[in-house]
């Protein structure tokens, strides 16, 4: 479905993001990856992403809270493959403290990866798209752009702010074959929740498994979590062209978080 197309997915060494690279690659289109990780890890995974699925993959180790780094690799991804066609904008980091403890930098850092980047990425991409008349952005949002939690200013505040963001660009890009939709996932099982399973874990006593449920059915009617082949799976949809006239949606895969 997506042969020849090109696509760009920040954070994809890891989690969401990779498992969105492997669904977009399934598809035929060409990858431009980037993330944060061990050199020789992100190579063996670029090199096998090609060879499984038959397509160019690239790499860029741009730092997602760095505007002149972004630019760099949306143009670098339209000079190697000549064209930018899908961009999803995935990176994300998170700090869980009350508002009267939570670091400013920490602040800055995910107002900076979890917001800013997708207004950097989409500002140096959609001009080529527009031109193209073909074109699909995807916001990795949350549940948490939805609705709110405690101890995470930062992360609700970003998230709230890239569905709204999308909904901007939907309106700007509407007639021009572009969309724009956010993903709104609850709980997905990746490298982030890990770090948060344990962090409670270790705060409650508890083994990793006791918190992973409690974690889940504290916000999740359905007590399981999404995986992340899932989320690929939906973004695959976005892109076809059955999703031509879905833009602006924010579009939730969350067990029923967000319907309560
Ligand atoms: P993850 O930690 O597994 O992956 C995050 C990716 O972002 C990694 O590739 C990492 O290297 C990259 N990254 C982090 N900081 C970066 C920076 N400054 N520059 C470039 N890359 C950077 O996390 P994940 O769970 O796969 O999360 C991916 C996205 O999905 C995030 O935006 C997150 O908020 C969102 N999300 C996750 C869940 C969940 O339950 N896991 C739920 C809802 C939304």
């Amino acid at each position: 479905m997506l042969k020849g197309k090109t696509a760009l997915v920040t954070g994809s060494t890891s989690g969401i993001g990779l498992a969105i690279a492997r669904a977009l690659a399934a598809e035929g289109a060409h990858l431009m990856l980037n993330g944060f990780g061990d050199a020789g890890a992100i190579e063996t995974l670029r090199a096998g992403l090609e060879k499984e699925f038959g397509i160019k993959a690239r790499y860029s180790g741009a730092d997602m809270s760095k505007p002149d780094q972004i630019a760099e690799m949306v143009r670098a991804a339209e000079k190697e493959f000549g064209a930018l066609d899908v961009l999803v904008n995935n990176a994300g980091i998170q700090h869980v403290a009350n508002i009267e403890d939570f670091p400013v930098e920490r602040w800055d850092a995910i107002i900076a990866i979890n917001l800013s980047s997708a207004f950097h990425t989409i500002r140096a991409a959609v001009s080529g798209m527009k031109k193209r008349k073909w074109g699909r952005i995807i916001n990795i949002a949350s549940a948490h752009g939805l609705v709110a939690s405690g101890q995470k200013a930062a992360y609700v505040a970003a998230k709230h702010g890239i569905v709204g963001l999308t909904k901007v660009v939907a309106i700007e890009a509407a007639n021009a074959g572009v969309t724009c939709n956010a993903i709104c996932p609850g709980w997905v099982m990746t490298p982030l929740v890990e770090q948060q399973i344990n962090a409670r874990a270790k705060a409650a006593g508890q083994t990793f498994d006791e918190a992973k449920v409690q974690l889940v059915a504290e916000k999740q009617p359905m007590h399981e979590f999404t995986r992340p082949e899932n989320i690929g799976a939906l973004a695959v949809f976005l892109c076809s062209d059955g999703a031509a006239t879905i833009t602006g949606s924010a579009y939730s895969i969350d067990g029923g978080w967000v319907a309560q």
